[in-house]
């Protein structure tokens, strides 16, 4: 190789190792704006999880987004950037329903170490591929089910027995409701990251809050960095037992939501 050659190389080397410290200081400062602290090992891990995604959406059409700054922005730093918004803390039991790729739930089993997660999802191939990156990234607070939330509603070993419910880009608030409900307990919260229109998904959930017996859904607004858009956390508590005959079989809360 000659002189200019080897000087060329180690000059774009240079750059990319400087372009790439540079986007974890961007990293780094967008999630203290949230208020959030993330260590360099989670910044690592969350790097992993970036690259271990976009290694299987060839195969398993986990995400539209390809590119590494918008996975970054709008599925890391979603999935993240509300967390301030609702409780979340050690020795909490949360599941994540319709987790596809793991969105919400690994980079906040990341972010929290001492959380136990359940990540969901009807498909098997998916629920196959995050068992697989929770096992690459060392994460043991994870834990994956193939299985429709429908059922697990129903399963005594999963009803009524989390403190928060997860879930991003699953279904109409009107169906998630009857979805997540039923898994947490008394008081416990449901948290569904939405987009910026939420109004009428709130307006048609009237009667779902009803008949899951929950207190008014409460609000919350965020902005992506970097001008990525707004997005919407809607929070719900869970007031009185849920009736027995939610959620109610498999397909129901969606082909006749309530
Ligand atoms: N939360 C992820 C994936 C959203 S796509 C993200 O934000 O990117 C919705 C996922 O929910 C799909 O993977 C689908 O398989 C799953 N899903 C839809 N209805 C379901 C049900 N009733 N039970 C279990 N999983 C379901």
């Amino acid at each position: 190789m000659t002189y200019y050659f080897k000087q060329k190389l180690l000059g774009d080397l240079a750059s990319t190792i400087k372009g790439m410290l540079h986007f974890q200081q961007s990293v780094e400062s967008w999630m203290d704006d949230a208020g959030i602290d993330i260590s360099d090992s989670q910044y690592k891990k969350l790097a992993k999880y970036v690259d271990l995604l976009k290694g299987k959406n060839e195969q398993l059409n986990l995400t539209r987004i390809v590119d590494s700054q918008e996975v970054w922005i709008k599925h890391i730093l979603d999935s993240l950037i509300a967390a301030p918004f609702f409780k979340i803390e050690a020795g909490m039991k949360v599941i994540d329903i319709g987790t596809g790729g793991g969105l919400p739930g690994i980079p906040l089993a990341i972010l929290f170490p001492s959380v136990q997660f359940t990540l969901v999802d009807a498909t098997q191939k998916k629920i196959d591929a995050v068992r697989e990156f929770a096992h690459e990234l060392n994460l043991n607070n994870v834990n994956c089910i193939a299985e429709r939330i429908e059922v697990l509603g129903q399963n005594p070993d999963y009803r009524d027995q989390f403190d928060l419910v997860l879930s991003r880009a699953l279904a109409p608030l009107r169906v998630l409701i009857e979805l997540s409900v039923p898994l947490i307990h008394l008081y416990g919260n449901v948290v569904a990251y939405k987009g910026p229109e939420y109004i009428s998904e709130l307006s048609d959930a009237r009667n779902a809050v009803a008949k899951l017996q929950c207190e008014q859904p409460k609000v919350l607004q965020y902005s992506l960095p970097e001008n990525k858009g707004n997005r919407t956390i809607i929070l719900i508590t869970k007031k009185r037992v849920t009736p027995n005959i939610y959620p109610r079989r498999d397909g129901m809360p969606a082909n006749r939501p309530l």
